[in-house]
């Protein structure tokens, strides 16, 4: 086979387009992966609707992948064809920057993101630097460990770093493609779970994804709900509106933290008196390395931990998009190339 399908942006705002290009190989440190899954992310707005500067267009967006190894550059160690793998928002690192030379290396300045820095996996092939995969156990199916590799790895490794601790407090703000996994690691972690979502449809999903307790935003005041169930020691915030964590900052327990993952370029308000009194904080989380996607997918064997999703073949991709960027999606798109 010479050709591959991939469905590409032109250019930001321009939509998307499948189309077949030649084969791309892998270069020194590099392996070629045969796309099995990939999620579909809100951050692939980036990319398709051209909200980050400087990315190259055409461009296929995708961070969210899940595959097998089909060919292997020079120089790469121990990855192995055959090799069942994923992808997530970590696509590699510099190794020479003040970061990486710390071993921080999602904190990389010169990190690449797949779907933005290089072509993504909405798509059959992709080629990937070796230091941005993780292996997929068995026990996971190349669907439901997409997911995992993005809104999974990020909600998974925001909790087990936020200092919450057994029994305490946790909730979850906005129950969407990353808020319904952060619902079942939070329970699973050990933590008294809340999910907050807008309205009660989502309600009975919640618990029975593992929320101990459910709040509507609509209908009642986030942060006197939170405080009445004692506070919280970590509101994991996934939404992507502002106003909605604003709104939630109340519910903090003394010495708690709002843990925001939801990406948006819109500014957040927040009265400084809302933090001095219980020294409350509210910090941003990255999501994780390679290794700590690893880690996302063990747990989530172990845990029976699995993301809610709606597949879409690889050519109706921009139905699927269009699916996620409405927000109606239960709860995570997933692009199937059939192999
Ligand atoms: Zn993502
Ligand atoms: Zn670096």
């Amino acid at each position: 086979m010479t050709q591959t399908r991939v469905v590409q942006v032109v250019d930001g705002g321009k939509g998307l387009e499948l189309v077949e290009r030649d084969l791309p190989t892998a270069g020194r440190g590099e392996v070629l992966v045969r796309v099995e899954a990939c999620g579909v992310c809100h951050s692939d707005a980036f990319t398709v609707e051209g909200w980050m500067p400087g990315i190259v267009y055409p461009r296929v967006p995708g961070h969210e992948i899940a595959g097998r190894i089909e060919a292997v550059g020079e120089d790469v160690v121990p990855w192995e064809v055959g090799q069942r793998v994923g992808v997530g928002w970590f696509g590699g690192n510099c190794g020479h920057c003040d970061p990486c030379r710390r071993g921080d290396l999602i904190s990389c300045v010169n990190g690449l993101v797949p779907g933005i820095a290089y072509d993504g996996g909405y798509a059959d092939h992709v080629v990937v630097p070796q230091g941005a995969l993780a292996s997929i156990p068995d026990e996971l199916s190349a669907q439901d460990a997409a997911p995992l590799l993005c809104a999974g790895i990020t909600t998974f490794n925001a909790l087990r770093e936020s200092g919450a601790r057994p029994g305490d407090l946790v909730a979850i703000l906005g129950i969407g493609g990353l808020g319904h996994l952060g619902v079942q690691f939070a329970r699973r972690m050990g933590f008294e779970t809340v999910a907050i979502a807008r309205g009660t449809d989502k309600r009975e999903q919640a618990l029975a994804l593992g929320a101990h307790h459910y709040v509507d935003s609509t209908g009642s005041d986030v942060a006197e709900a939170l405080q009445a169930l004692g506070g919280a020691v970590t509101i994991l915030a996934t939404v992507t509106a502002p106003d909605a964590m604003s709104a939630a900052v109340g519910g903090l327990r003394p010495r708690g933290r709002m843990v925001v993952v939801g990406a948006s370029g819109d500014p957040m308000q927040i009265p400084p008196f809302a933090l001095i009194p219980g020294s409350t904080g509210v910090v941003g989380h990255a999501s994780g390395t390679s290794k700590d996607s690893e880690d996302t997918l063990r747990f989530s064997v172990l845990q029976d931990v699995r993301p809610t999703i709606e597949t879409y073949p690889l050519e109706r991709a921009a139905e699927g998009y269009a699916r996620m960027m409405s927000g109606d999606a239960r709860f995570r798109v997933v692009l199937t190339t059939g192999a």
